[in-house]
């Protein structure tokens, strides 16, 4: 309570990118930055703070931190051609009623456009409570915001209930990311996602891109969105600017 009191968090950004490795979107990912100015990775904390139900206010701070930034940025996101920010919303928030009602809240009184965020939500999440997230994700839907599904092919979703979420994007685990050009069942598994995701009309992501070789292989089967260490780690916030202000500078040597 007192880190967030003392407002000791921050976001790093990790870009996505799309087949002419430019920046379409980003990913904010929060980090516990200590007075002494060590960065402390989500891992170590989510979870407690999922279990302590300390996810509600950090979750709060994290809204607004990803609702300032982009109020500074929003300029320079148009002028890079970034359409979105992701935000990574966990269980327990997503099954909280007051969680829709503060990013309704605090996107009204930010004045951006809902639809310049994707919420990202864990497969596992959704499952767990099917109705109550078809119900909330139709609120969020509503109010311009879009939706994603993370971590997608670890949390058995039946392939019904994903016609039912209002989604805009599947983002394919890490997990099956990795071993993708060593691991036949891998392969399988992905190059089935991103076919079913076309079907279905969704954008695909693939997260945990790391080598060449996977980069092309998820080429070949038709994904168009890519994020990993291949193309960028999560950076500061300041690092993520320069970034999105290199690719204004190259998009107008193009022209
Ligand atoms: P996630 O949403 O699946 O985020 C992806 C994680 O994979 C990030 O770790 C990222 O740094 C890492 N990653 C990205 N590319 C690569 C790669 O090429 N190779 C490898 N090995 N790893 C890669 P991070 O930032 O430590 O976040 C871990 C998890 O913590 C996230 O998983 C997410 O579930 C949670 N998290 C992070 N920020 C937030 C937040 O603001 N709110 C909530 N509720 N959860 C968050
Ligand atoms: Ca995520
Ligand atoms: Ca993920």
């Amino acid at each position: 309570i007192k880190a967030i009191d003392n407002h000791e968090f921050d976001l790093y950004y990790q870009p996505k990118y799309n087949l002419d490795r430019e920046i379409v979107s980003a990913e904010a990912l929060v980090r516990w930055i200590e007075p002494n100015g060590e960065v402390i990775p989500p891992v170590t904390f989510i979870s407690i703070a999922e279990e302590s139900g300390l996810i509600i206010p950090l979750g709060e701070e994290i809204l607004k931190l990803a609702f300032q930034y982009a109020q500074q940025d929003i300029s320079l996101m148009q002028r890079a051609g970034i359409r979105d920010i992701a935000i990574n919303v966990s269980p327990r928030q997503f099954t909280d009623s007051d969680f829709i009602k503060t990013i309704i809240y605090e996107i009204s009184k930010s004045e951006l456009d809902p639809g310049l965020f994707t919420l990202e939500i864990t497969e596992e999440a959704v499952v767990r409570n099917v109705d109550e997230t078809i119900e909330f994700m139709n609120i969020l839907k509503r109010h311009g915001f879009k939706l994603s599904i993370d971590d997608f092919g670890t949390g058995y979703s039946s392939l019904r209930y994903l016609k039912e979420f209002p989604l805009d994007e599947l983002k394919i685990d890490q997990s099956f990311v990795n071993e993708i050009v060593e691991n036949k069942d891998d392969a399988a598994i992905v190059s089935s996602i991103i076919l079913m995701a076309q079907n279905l009309g969704l954008d695909v992501v693939a997260e945990g891109v790391e080598k060449e070789q996977q980069l092309k292989f998820l080429k070949l089967n038709g994904c168009e969105y890519f994020q990993g260490y291949l193309f960028s780690r999560p950076v500061p916030h300041s690092e993520f600017v320069e970034l999105l202000q290199d690719q204004v500078k190259s998009r107008i040597r193009a022209v």
